[in-house]
């Protein structure tokens, strides 16, 4: 257990608030620190793109893929005049720059960026040559409602639209094994002959790749795969970094070890692509002396560079994800892998040796996804519990009123608290509805998590800690 000012006993803290049950969700480190936040440097080369050849169709993708679920938005007074969230602008300086640079690759979902990305990511893409890039979009038919065959072929049809195409490169079926397991799968895409559908556009030309995006339930991820013969997957998406390798389950006993799902998939050559690379950008904060120890070995590299170039490492990725919604994180990622530089098997083991480091911080798995949101009663749950993990990460969250720092740090929580989240939208005004939880990703039990901040607040605000 590492042990100094900054840190924290894991088992003391957990005990400190509120018991065994939030080992799971609690773990996982990730510090914010000004450091750690820091881009490489550097020349952005042009020419210099890594790819890989994906051995069905030759299709020539560039390793740092463009995952579009955050675009920069337009603030909400413009939003509310114009009725358009994003920056589209922005978004088009983003991808005339991406491409420029020899990215390839783009990702997105209906439900991105509060549902408006696909439309974005069309007309931004629309000014290139169709040849130019790859596409690739979700079935994203999470909600009860959209279980029918019918809501979930217009889903699908709308896509083409929003996305101004007449065929998709690499179609998911988004998220499986999220929520209920296997009986949700089988609702969204068996049951209702949706799978069979999506098959069929397949053997037309209209989808050229068909795949899926894990989460959650592994029964579901098991069971896809040992339908491999019958349904020919293409690709698949899973998240996968060096903290996931092998911590999965500590973070969060719903989640899969990435060594098993990559190994998994690689064994039936199925080309996979990645997601959360830095685990919601968890590994390029994180405490300062993990940035300490990365810096220490590769001075010149963001922290973030070393879990990019981990995730493209494994010969049988096709592309990594990144949602890049800053000019600089995109010059930081292109940094990365143009070209890439494959990391040895002994920087592997150093960064599983820095994983199992970074575990022992017991912080909340949230990737700010926003998929819980809105909370019908308001609760602004990814700040909050984003709040919880940045004070975790830079000490402030003082485990007795003996800790040498307590005033400092409880002044810091709590002022950071009101700062970051408004009153009302506070972990206080959680009822427990309980509706959240199944759309999350990562399988935080929120409501759970909210009641132990709060009383966490509140012994800090009473002085009872
Ligand atoms: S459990 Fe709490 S945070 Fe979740 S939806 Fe209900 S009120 Fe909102
Ligand atoms: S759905 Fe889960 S991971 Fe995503 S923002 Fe909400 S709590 Fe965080």
């Amino acid at each position: 257990m590492t042990k100094n000012n900054r840190s924290i006993n894991r088992r003391h803290f957990l005990k400190l608030l509120g018991g065994g049950a939030a080992i799971t969700s609690l773990a996982g480190c990730r510090v914010r620190s000004k450091e750690s936040e820091q881009t490489s440097t550097g020349e952005v080369p042009t020419d210099k793109m890594s790819y890989r050849t994906n051995p069905k169709t030759g299709d020539r993708i560039s390793i740092l893929g463009y995952g579009t679920m955050r675009w920069p938005t337009v603030s909400k007074q413009v939003a509310l005049e114009s009725k358009e969230a994003i920056d589209q602008e922005a978004v088009n300086e983003l991808i005339d720059y991406a491409i420029a640079h020899g990215v390839n690759y783009f990702d997105t979902s209906p439900v991105y960026g509060q549902g408006f990305s696909e439309r974005a990511t069309g007309m931004a893409l629309k000014r290139h040559p169709r040849h130019s890039f790859f596409l690739a979009t979700k079935l994203s038919n999470f909600a009860p409602e959209t279980w029918s065959r019918e809501a979930s072929i217009a889903m699908y049809r709308n896509s083409f639209k929003e996305l101004q195409v007449d065929y998709i490169d690499y179609m998911l079926l988004h998220a499986v094994g999220m929520g209920n397991g296997m009986k949700e799968f089988e609702a969204r895409y068996i049951k209702n002959g949706v799978l069979d559908f999506l098959l069929q556009e397949r053997q037309e030309g209209r989808i050229r790749h068909l795949g899926f995006s894990y989460h959650g339930d592994i029964k579901v991820f098991d069971y896809l795969l040992s339908k491999h013969d019958f349904y020919q997957w293409d690709f698949a998406l899973i998240q996968m970094n060096y903290l996931d390798w092998k911590h999965a389950k500590e973070i969060e006993p719903l989640n899969t070890n990435a060594e098993y799902l990559y190994t998994a998939l690689s064994k039936q050559q199925i080309p996979v692509m990645i997601m959360e690379p830095l685990l919601g950008g968890r590994l390029s904060k994180v405490p300062d002396h993990i940035v300490a120890r990365l810096k220490q070995r590769e001075p010149n590299r963001s922290v973030a560079s070393w879990a990019f170039r981990f995730a493209a490492s494994f010969p049988n990725v096709l592309t990594v994800l990144s949602g890049m919604t800053y000019m600089e994180h995109l010059q930081d990622n292109i940094r990365s892998y143009a070209p890439l530089q494959p990391l040895t098997d002994e920087e592997k083991q150093f960064l599983y040796q820095t994983a199992g480091l970074i575990v022992q911080y017991p912080t909340i798995p949230c990737n700010d996804c926003k998929y819980c949101m809105p909370c019908p009663y308001g609760i602004d749950i990814p700040t909050i519990l984003l709040h919880y993990n940045k004070c975790v990460n830079q000490g402030e969250v003082p485990e007795s009123q003996q800790a040498e720092n307590y005033r400092e740090a409880r002044q810091a929580f709590l002022v950071g608290y009101d700062r970051s989240v408004p009153r009302l939208r506070q972990a206080s005004h959680c009822i427990g509805c309980n509706q959240c939880t199944t759309h999350c990703p990562q399988g935080i039990n929120i409501p759970q998590e909210l009641r132990r901040i709060d009383r966490y607040v509140e012994q800090l605000k009473q002085g009872t800690l």
